[in-house]
């Protein structure tokens, strides 16, 4: 590669930094109360948010509250004005043990199933977003468990976008493009793409308030998934990028088994303990 290429490459890193907002695991049972908080952030600073729906949920942790009946109509509304849907997955239920391509928790849904399975899970989750007329563009993985299959199955039903990765660029890679996602709060970066993942059935009203400081402070550098697209030229990562995101994710699996590890041995304590009472 020639000097002036490799420069080219480097400069492709957003400066200063974009962010892209996504909400994960939306579906009709949730709380509705933060999530209508982050509504009126999110229109008070009019962004175009990535919105990770669960098809068909069957995950009782998320099953927090009655179906809401405009649930599916909402976001239909929101679509409609600029935000996107990704699928996330099919019925969040991680009860796969398999290995995923970014190992941050050892259950998922998708990771180790064989391909056929994948393959019906992701047409069927597909098939009813569109049913409730939403039309999923993306793939956001539950846990971030998928594996080479999952993106096979991906690219045979035309879902060519993931979000999800490490870099600070969007990038191609085993056949599709992948929008990195790396925070799951708002931190301030100087340069680079960053996706704030916000899950609002477990977010604090200090949440909603630490997101709403950060975008009065950052909105202009809020970017769209369509915007995202727009500028993106198809290249695979630099070396040098591929360096970065390798370090990243072992940092970030690594901080994710010591937390596993945290939460484990707090457990187990609290058993000890229940028993000597
Ligand atoms: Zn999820």
């Amino acid at each position: 590669m020639s000097d002036e290429r490799k420069v080219k490459k480097e400069e492709m890193i957003p400066r200063p930094a974009q962010y892209l907002i996504r909400f994960d695991d939306l579906c009709p049972a949730m709380t509705q109360t933060r999530w209508q908080q982050y509504r009126k952030v999110l229109d008070e600073f009019r962004i175009h948010p990535i919105l990770a729906v669960i098809p068909d949920n069957r995950d009782p942790e998320l099953m927090r509250q009655p179906e809401d009946p405009r649930f599916w109509e909402q976001m239909g509304a929101m679509e409609d004005a600029g935000a996107t849907i990704a699928l996330h997955g099919y019925q969040h239920r991680c009860e796969s043990r398999g290995e995923s391509l970014l190992e941050l928790h050892r259950w998922s849904e998708f990771a180790g199933i064989e391909l056929e399975t994948q393959r019906q899970w992701i047409q069927a989750g597909i098939g009813l977003l569109r049913d409730k007329g939403l039309h999923p563009r993306v793939w956001a993985g539950p846990r971030h468990g998928f594996d080479r299959n999952t993106l096979q199955a991906l690219r045979e039903l035309g879902l060519e976008y993931i979000s999800d990765g490490f870099a600070r660029v969007a990038f191609r890679r085993h056949g599709v493009i992948w929008i990195p996602q790396q925070l799951w709060s708002p931190v301030a970066k100087a340069k680079g793409l960053w996706t704030i993942c916000i899950h609002p059935q477990s977010a604090r009203d200090s949440d909603v308030e630490r997101l709403r400081l950060f975008l009065k402070g950052h909105w202009p550098q809020v970017t769209s998934f369509d915007r995202v697209l727009k500028e993106f030229d198809g290249r695979t990562l630099s070396f040098r990028e591929w360096m970065y995101q390798t370090v990243a994710l072992w940092r970030a699996e690594w901080r994710a088994r010591r937390r596993r590890k945290a939460w484990n041995l707090g457990r187990a304590d609290f058993r000890r303990r229940g028993e000597e009472e």
